[in-house]
């Protein structure tokens, strides 16, 4: 029997992760493959999971808390929230997810600190920097990375991981994952969020430690 096409898409997305870390003189270990799943139906992540894989991201939390308690019940999983966040999902995102990428704003940071109190529960956390100052997008501002980071440092201390960025789609994305991997660096930050089905292994090769990968793995939208 044929591996379903999932099941087939992962492996080649894992084989290219492999081989652009290790182009990139890193091991294929350094480097985590976020299967995305927004938009797909519980079923293709139960044949992601069925195929080994364990860490997904889900745009919206609504979508996620649609999909994803059941699951866990079935298989070990880490759930990441990637999608700009509203306040007021905080508390379910806090409740359903193992990680937030996308902490952008002292607002958030509020309702999220309000959430983990309430729930007992501190996700791993991400600040999403909106390197390409694109007004339609999330993140925080470039210029305003800096001190948003040492706030959240202060505030989350170890759950703050590291730092997310989504380049602007018509634009080279060196430069902007280049300054992404330098700036979580210089905080001494260790996982750098960066890369999707178009340019991971880009990413790969500027330090991304993380990969967030949708439809090279679960097909298009
Ligand atoms: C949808 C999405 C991805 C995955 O995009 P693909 O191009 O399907 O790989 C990665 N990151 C974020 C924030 C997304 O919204």
């Amino acid at each position: 029997m044929n591996p379903d096409p999932i099941t087939e898409n992962l492996r080649r997305v894992q084989d290219r992760i492999a081989n652009a870390a290790i182009s990139a003189g890193r091991g294929p270990e350094d480097v985590t493959l976020v299967a995305v799943s927004k938009t797909k139906p519980a079923e293709a992540v139960a044949a992601a999971l069925a195929a080994g894989q364990t860490v997904f991201g889900e745009n919206r939390v609504q979508e996620a808390a649609g999909k994803f308690p059941m699951l866990r019940a079935k298989y070990p999983l880490s759930l990441h929230i990637i999608g700009g966040l509203q306040t007021n999902k905080a508390r379910e995102a806090v409740r359903i997810a193992d990680v937030i990428e996308s902490l952008d704003r002292p607002k958030l940071a509020d309702a999220l600190a309000i959430a983990i109190a309430k729930e007992g529960r501190t996700p791993v956390l991400l600040i999403e920097v909106n390197t390409g100052s694109e007004p339609q997008k999330s993140g925080i501002a470039r210029d305003d990375a800096d001190g948003f980071i040492n706030e959240c440092k202060d505030r989350f201390g170890s759950a703050l991981a590291g730092l997310m960025c989504v380049p602007p789609h018509d634009e080279d994305p060196r430069p902007h994952f280049t300054w992404l991997a330098n700036r979580a660096a210089l905080h001494g930050l260790a996982t750098v969020s960066m890369g999707m089905s178009a340019d991971f292994e880009i990413a790969i090769a500027c330090g991304a430690t993380w990969v967030r990968v949708g439809s090279a793995i679960f097909g298009s939208r």
